[in-house]
């Protein structure tokens, strides 16, 4: 099993070492020519939505990606991830637009623009939740389900194939989230 890992832009450095630790295979997406080579997961990383969509665009990785997302290629975005996949954006634009979430970017305001915290989430448990000027899911919908919610926010969704966390589990000691990942993969 191979996991590729868009590397344009954030925190995508994060996300290999997470899957080096599981014994994961990856290579990183820079640009066409790396879709060339199979893979069976996709990892969105946190960054920033607009210059990651911007840079999908200019390099025509975004047509591909999103028929590869819309017909059942796995993908797990974080924050910035998980806003490349919502439907519809509050202060912002859709990208791929194939989760069936409705987002809200920068959505903690300026006072709480990073924080940690910690919650349950379905089918994996308590894990460590880092927020970066992060969004949250105001609503879900379609077979969109809430994994977790932090605060009343909802935090982490799933539908079919696609996983978000509007935190960056990347960031932080517990493996769990992106485990879960790979078993969606496989
Ligand atoms: N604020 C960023 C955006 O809107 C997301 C932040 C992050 O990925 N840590 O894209």
């Amino acid at each position: 099993m191979t996991i590729a890992v868009l590397a344009l832009q954030g925190a995508f450095a994060e996300h290999e070492a997470m899957l080096e630790r599981l014994g994961a295979a990856y290579f990183e997406i820079r640009q066409l020519r790396d879709l060339a080579q199979p893979f069976d997961g996709l990892i969105l990383p946190g960054g920033e939505s607009t210059v990651m969509g911007k840079l999908l665009r200019d390099l025509e990785l975004f047509g591909p990606l999103q028929g590869k997302i819309a017909s059942g290629l796995p993908v797990f975005g974080t924050c910035a991830g998980l806003i490349l996949l919502a439907k519809s954006v509050i202060g912002g634009e859709p990208c791929f637009g194939t989760m069936d979430i409705c987002v809200r970017r920068n959505a903690y305001g300026r006072q709480l623009g990073s924080f940690y915290a910690e919650g349950e989430c379905a089918g994996i448990g308590r894990i460590p939740m880092t927020f970066i000027r992060a969004p949250y899911i105001e609503a879900v919908s379609g077979d969109a389900e809430i994994l977790a919610e932090a605060d009343g926010k909802i935090v982490a969704a799933r539908q079919g194939s696609q996983l978000v966390t509007a935190f960056h589990p990347e960031l932080n000691d517990s493996l769990e989230m992106h485990r879960y990942f790979l078993k969606i993969c496989s």
